[in-house]
């Protein structure tokens, strides 16, 4: 292992992967080094919705960098099918955010006031698209572009899209210290050491440590999600549903999708009674008849929250070629293809957006000023 990178990417989840496919198509050489199996942790829990309007209020910077990202998904889907035959599952069969009460529809008025291409939906209109709710008063608006894909497929098909262009992988491996030196940075893996032009942390929710340590404030929020997903007997809608204490993505094998619980700091990764029951209940008060549906599968993950509500995309303030591309929360699926583009930009010293890279800047963390760190995992 000691042969030279151009760029080591700490952590094989759906971020990791996504950089290393653009930069290695680019001709830059990456290598993913993942403490297990990679995409395992919090890209495999993942719904996969591509919500681009549910999780913004306005259309400012941010969203429109999440449009970019979703835009990004169309050619994509076609590209890593050519190059690595996996269908990432891609489905724009669009979302309807869904208000049942007063304070819930405000915020909705407001939100299409802001986006007023979505389509407003009341009465019949809602129940012809969602037959089975059980809530009357209740309000929707239609996201007819949003959509989702299979998170483990896209992070898979990148993985291997990025071998194809001579990117490199190393499982099982933790990377548990750096150090910059004159040439760039020697990483440190058990007994082994690494030679690296740069570096980017993309931990997901383990990328706390590595702020701090660099001598920056510690933003991270891990947050526990906890999903469980039904195999209902016949198609109920097509569209993704979205409330404010659950969603239900149908994906094409018919499998129903029903996330999510929202426990911050909770680093626990299995799924408990306590927590399906509460979405359930959720679901149910909404969804009676889904009660005698067969289940299929549950999970958990731990989704890369931040203090300030956005990801940390860029290079470290202090230390020239180290970076950061992690913090993505519950919108790292979505995510995927812009930040892999941003980071690649970036790496290549290319015109980028200075609105996003400034609102997703590092800079923002600054505490005081370090060179190098060690800490065990
Ligand atoms: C229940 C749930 C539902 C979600 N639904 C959606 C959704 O519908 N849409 C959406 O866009 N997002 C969704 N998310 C969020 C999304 O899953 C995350 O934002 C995304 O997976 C983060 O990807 P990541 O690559 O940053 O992190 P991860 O997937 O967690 O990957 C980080 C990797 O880093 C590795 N690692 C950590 N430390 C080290 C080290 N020292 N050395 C080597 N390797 C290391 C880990 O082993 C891991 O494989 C959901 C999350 C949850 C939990």
């Amino acid at each position: 292992m000691s042969e030279r990178q151009n760029v080591l990417i700490i952590g094989g989840g759906i971020i990791g992967h996504s950089i290393s496919y653009y930069l290695n198509k680019s001709g830059v050489s990456a290598m993913v080094i993942d403490k297990q199996e990679s995409g395992r942790k919090a890209t495999r829990a993942a719904a996969g919705m591509l919500g681009v309007h549910s999780e913004n209020a306005q259309a400012n910077v941010f969203y429109k960098f999440c449009e970019r990202s979703r835009e990004l998904y169309q050619s994509l889907s076609q590209e890593l099918f050519r190059l690595t035959s996996i269908n990432i599952g891609l489905s724009r069969t669009g979302m309807i955010e869904v208000a049942l009460c007063e304070e819930e529809k405000n915020k909705l008025r407001d939100k299409k006031a802001f986006f007023p291409e979505l389509e407003w939906l009341e009465g019949e209109k809602l129940s012809e698209k969602i037959p089975s709710l059980n809530g009357s008063g209740a309000v929707g608006l239609h996201m007819e572009k949003d959509g989702h894909v299979e998170p483990t497929h896209v992070c898979e098909a990148f993985k291997r899209a990025a071998l194809h262009f001579g990117g490199k992988l190393i499982e099982d491996h933790s990377v548990w210290g750096i150090e910059k030196n004159e040439q760039g940075y020697s990483i440190q893996l058990g007994n082994e050491t690494l030679l690296v032009d740069r570096v980017v942390v993309a931990a997901g929710a383990e990328s706390g440590p590595w702020f701090e340590a660099t001598g920056l404030v510690d933003p991270m929020v891990p947050t526990k999600g906890e999903y469980i997903s039904i195999k209902p007997k016949k198609n109920i809608w097509d569209e993704t549903l979205f409330f404010r204490d659950f969603y239900i993505v149908p994906k094409p094998d018919g499998r129903c999708v029903i996330g999510a619980t929202t426990k911050p700091y909770d680093r626990g990764h299995f799924p408990t009674a306590g927590g399906l029951s509460e979405l359930l209940n959720h679901v149910f008060s909404v969804f009676p008849t889904l009660q005698s549906e067969p289940l299929q599968d549950c999970g958990a993950g731990i989704r890369p929250g931040t203090k300030d509500g956005f990801p940390i995309i860029g290079e470290h303030p202090t230390m020239a070629g180290l970076y950061f591309a992690t913090g993505h929360y519950r919108n790292g699926v979505l995510l995927a293809p812009a930040t892999g583009e941003l980071m690649k930009d970036l790496i290549l010293d290319k015109k980028v957006d200075s609105s996003i890279t400034g609102l997703l800047s590092p800079n923002r963390l600054v505490r005081k000023g370090e060179h190098s760190y060690e800490h065990s995992n």
